[in-house]
């Protein structure tokens, strides 16, 4: 398709919204007054101030159908450039909703994170009418994403309440995994690669962790929760896992730590010492992902674990004791089929995990999938996705934060369920950017947040263990953000 703007003030907006209407497509964009001389697909965009009032107007073909909306912004208006934007995005959405027949639920929402919109209007004064008035007319939102939305809105006030500006989360990367899943777009390395980069991994990751807590507590800022990420954490062998965590506990006072989570990630990695370590070391909540309960479907994805393997892990941590589990599955994965993913989400609820996360299949570029298996894949992941929901709402699990990323099948969202009280802390800090993420390891994306100034910086690692470990000296300069970063905060 081709995507012909007058002026390229909102081109990245639009093309967002074109893209959810036609994800797996290349785009060609060009500069022009007309449309006309362009031949085949286009999606045409025009904004032409004139006097007193600006016009806006689109036309799009799509296999040799026609749609095209037009309308008048006025120039005076208090918030011009937004409403020009928000205008043509509609005009966008409502000419390729016409031409497709798809409807895609987050109407023109593209970004990421769709409860910040709800909280934003919140912070605003906006009543809860007029928020909803605002996305169903302005964003044109379905009522029942309206809903969800402002459901995790509701858990995270609460959870969001008291968070002190001087508390931050600690990321820990583990980016190693035994092998690579077809759908994953992650930077982690097969384990079995990079074994000889562990040992001097772990040491340096160590020697991060020193130096951060080190430079945190000569800031003042106190460790409010502690996440284990990748990769698989489990990937690595128990004495690594113990060492990091003991460092971490002499380098940070973990007096105040109100969670602490290892995403323990895959079964074929978890064995009874690793989470006997974990366990020993502090954590208490643990991640425990098999994605699906079908076996084919596992082996599909290039998963190599069996259900089997998953059930264990799970009542080993269990009968160790985690305070709270997490399971991760995925809607739309390949070969997967909706009465499989009914039976996965049942057989999940029958082992009542505290938390249980359910995602949308994102394709990546980077990953083993590729964009011809998206539209075969997702035909049902919407149903799935309204299974999900139906049956976690109806065993009293509460939606608390909700995510969206490029690429969704049918344009759906992930979702973190919890039963009330078991939210977990960190994962809500992440999403909604109001605390600080120190991140330490290869891969690791820093966060820092000044909620009092509304600043927000990102510094982020180098992204392969190998990297890491060359320019390691390099990495420990780059923390001096942190401390320019807060001292400013100070000034
Ligand atoms: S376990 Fe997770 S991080 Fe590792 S390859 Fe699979 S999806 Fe990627």
């Amino acid at each position: 398709m081709t995507l012909i703007f007058s002026t390229m003030d909102f081109k990245y907006e639009l093309e967002g919204v074109v893209k959810l209407f036609l994800p797996a497509q290349s785009f060609k964009i060009t500069v022009s007054p007309t449309e006309e001389g362009y031949e085949g697909d286009i999606c045409f965009v025009k904004r032409e101030p004139k006097g007193m009032m600006t016009y806006l107007y689109v036309l799009c073909r799509l296999g040799g159908k026609v749609a095209s909306e037009a309308g008048i912004v006025l120039n005076s208006s208090k918030d011009y450039r937004r409403e020009c934007e928000m205008t043509l995005a509609r005009y966008v959405y409502m000419c390729l909703s016409r031409l497709t027949g798809i409807t895609p639920e987050w109407g023109i929402i593209t970004g990421v994170r769709p409860v910040k919109q709800v909280n934003a209007m919140s912070a605003k004064g906006m009543t809860d009418d007029e928020i909803r008035k605002c996305l169903s007319e302005e964003f044109l939102c379905s009522t029942k994403k309206i809903n969800v939305a402002f459901a995790v809105a509701k858990v995270q006030e609460r959870i969001l309440r008291d968070l002190s500006n001087d508390s931050f989360s600690l990321y820990v990367s583990i980016p190693f995994c035994t092998s690579r899943c077809s759908y994953c777009s992650f930077v982690s390395q097969e384990v079995e690669h990079s074994l000889t980069l562990i040992p001097q991994y772990v040491s340096n990751l160590c020697s991060e962790i020193r130096h951060t807590g080190k430079l945190m507590k000569t800031l003042g800022k106190k460790l409010d929760t502690i996440y284990f990420g990748g990769g698989t954490p489990t990937a690595i062998e128990p004495a690594y896992l113990r060492a990091i965590m003991q460092t971490i506990e002499e380098s940070f006072d973990t007096s105040g730590v109100r969670e602490y989570t290892v995403e323990a990630g895959r079964a074929d990695t978890i064995t009874g010492q690793k989470l006997k370590t974990i366990k020993e070391c502090g954590a208490k909540r643990i991640s425990i992902n098999p994605q699906t309960l079908n076996d084919s479907v596992l082996s599909a994805i290039g998963r190599k674990h069996t259900v089997k393997q998953f059930y264990d892990a799970f009542s080993l941590a269990r009968e160790i004791g985690f305070d709270v589990i997490n399971t991760d599955l995925i809607a739309g994965l390949p070969t997967d089929t909706l009465e499989s993913f009914k039976q996965t989400i049942d057989g999940i609820l029958e082992l009542k995990p505290e938390n249980i996360t359910v995602h949308t299949l994102s394709i990546k570029r980077t990953s083993n999938l590729n964009h011809s298996e998206e539209r075969e894949l997702g035909d049902e992941t919407a149903q799935m996705i309204d299974y999900a929901s139906q049956r976690l709402v109806e065993e009293g699990y509460l939606p608390y934060y909700l995510y969206r990323q490029k690429n969704m099948l049918d344009n759906q969202e992930n979702i973190g369920w919890a039963k009330p009280g078991t939210e977990s802390l960190y994962n809500t800090f992440i999403m909604e950017e109001n605390q600080t993420i120190i991140a330490v390891g290869a891969g690791g994306s820093t966060k820092l947040v000044d909620n009092k100034w509304d600043r927000l910086k990102r510094v982020f690692n180098y992204k392969l263990p190998l990297e890491y470990n060359k320019n390691f000296d390099l990495m420990i300069t780059k923390k001096k953000e942190i401390e320019e970063f807060f001292t400013l905060e100070k000034e």
